[in-house]
């Protein structure tokens, strides 16, 4: 038994943990089981206070690999960092990537992790092309997209069986750095153009806004933008484009108390960030410090302190995104209800993951620590999401009820059906499928 929580430490739960170190013992234990990567869902999807959770990180090894065409097959307990240190060097990339590396191949399926890059490439299934289950029944299943079940299992967060193995398509690449733009942006009219005129398209694109702008400054920050970058713009010196030094990380030290993070600390913190990011134009980046900033401080949830935070993304579609997204912009920053980080994106159309969060149209994700209110405030911004069209993010949630799901997801019972056939008795639970009521 362990306290366990995810990433935003909140809610904290006791854990019956269980690690197998070999494949064959990768199997469903007691009547409620759910499968737990590296933890980086910020909720309770990898939480199970009433059974067992099986932590698949010693499930990291590589399977296969075909250095012509790129295609990798791994256990999924390995982490992305982990893939992309060995795949760099050989020229390959991976085709979609979150904003942390400490992910395994399992979370991202079950996630169906999106990136930077998702108005061009989609999520991650997409590049799956094929993935081995664990069932109910100790059954192991092979699927591929032809499969309901694997779009039941894309986005399915844990609730049709263990992931056991992963086939990925990654991408070429001819170096480890990137090409990036940053562009200071005043307002949210210009933030938007930003990210959806095609001039300005790249590959990965993403902007910073600053949640505590007011007035006629609301939804400034900074739009930035990266390619890959070819042989040629990597200077000579640089004796393999391939190869990186790799950073040690640093710790962060310690559970910061909760007065230390209030409007006046973050308001600070969002200027200096403004103007320093604003002003870097375009230059040349080690891939790592363009999709993983956040990556080089180890522990970094502990800056919310003990209470931890609680990450709010959701979606809205592109036909009430612009108007929408001014309003709650507009309730965040009148509420003082501060975020250091504050992302908003570009998605492209959906794709056919039952329970995938993406759909087309503005997503916008903030961390917020937990406070008095806090969660009372966020069920009114539910209620506003949901009669705009939007959803919130599964892998972010630890909060919302579950009319919002049933709302946001209308393939929810799509994804009941195909889960039944596999799971009669609904044995892969987890806290997040018992406060959602996911499949009754
Ligand atoms: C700093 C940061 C940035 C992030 N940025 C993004 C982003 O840009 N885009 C995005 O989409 N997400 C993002 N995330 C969320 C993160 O990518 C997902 O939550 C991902 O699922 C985490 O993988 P994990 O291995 O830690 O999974 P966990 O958190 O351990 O588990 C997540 C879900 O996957 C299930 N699961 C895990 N392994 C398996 C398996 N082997 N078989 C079946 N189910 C399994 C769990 O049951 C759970 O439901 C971010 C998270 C952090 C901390």
């Amino acid at each position: 038994m362990e306290q366990l929580a995810g990433w935003g430490n909140f809610p904290v739960t006791e854990a019956n943990l269980v690690r197998p170190e070999r494949l064959r013992d990768l199997v469903p234990v007691g009547d409620s089981v759910i499968a737990r990567g590296l933890g980086r869902s910020y909720g309770d999807a990898a939480l199970n206070s009433s059974g067992t959770t099986v932590l698949t990180t010693k499930l990291d090894r590589f399977v296969e690999f075909d250095a012509t065409t790129g295609l990798v097959r791994a256990e999924a307990g390995l982490s992305l960092g982990a893939l992309l240190k060995a795949m760099v060097p050989r020229g390959w990339f991976v085709p979609v990537t979150p904003g942390t590396q400490n992910c395994t191949l399992g979370g991202c399926l079950a996630a169906d992790v999106h990136g930077k890059n998702h108005h061009r490439d989609g999520t991650f299934s997409r590049h799956v092309t094929k993935a081995t289950l664990v069932l109910a029944s100790g059954e192991t299943r092979v699927l591929n997209q032809s499969d309901p079940l694997f779009w039941a299992t894309a986005g399915g967060m844990g609730l049709t069986g263990i992931i056991r193995e992963v086939e990925l398509q990654l991408i070429p690449v001819e170096t480890a750095y990137m090409q990036v733009k940053h562009v200071k942006s005043p307002d949210l009219d210009t933030t938007i153009e930003l990210l959806t005129d095609p001039a300005h398209d790249a590959q990965y694109t993403v902007a910073w806004i600053d949640c505590l702008a007011s007035g006629a400054s609301l939804g400034r920050g900074v739009f930035m933008a990266g390619d890959h970058a070819p042989k040629s713009a990597v200077p000579l010196n640089r004796e393999d484009p391939l190869r990186l030094k790799m950073k040690n990380t640093k710790p962060f030290p310690i559970d910061l108390p909760g007065f230390a993070l209030n409007p006046f600390t973050i308001k600070l913190f969002n200027a200096a960030y403004n103007s320093f990011q604003g002003r870097r134009g375009e230059f040349l980046s080690p891939y790592p410090s363009f999709f993983y900033p956040l990556d080089g401080i180890d522990q970094w949830n502990r800056m919310y302190g003990k209470r931890g935070f609680v990450q709010y993304q959701f979606v809205l579609p592109a036909a009430t995104a612009q108007i929408a997204m001014r309003e709650v912009l507009r309730r965040f920053s009148e509420a003082r209800r501060a975020s250091f980080l504050a992302v908003l994106k570009r998605f492209g159309a959906q794709g056919p993951g039952l329970l995938s969060f993406p759909t087309e149209g503005l997503t916008l994700s903030l961390d917020i620590p937990m406070s008095s209110g806090i969660l009372e405030f966020l069920d009114g911004m539910d209620a506003f999401v949901r009669n705009h069209g939007g959803r919130i993010y599964l892998a972010k949630d630890s909060r919302m009820g579950p009319e919002m799901l049933r709302a946001g997801y209308p393939r929810l019972d799509e994804f009941c059906e195909v889960r039944r056939l596999v799971d009669p008795a609904g044995r892969f639970s987890s806290d997040l499928s018992r406060r959602l009521k996911l499949c009754p």
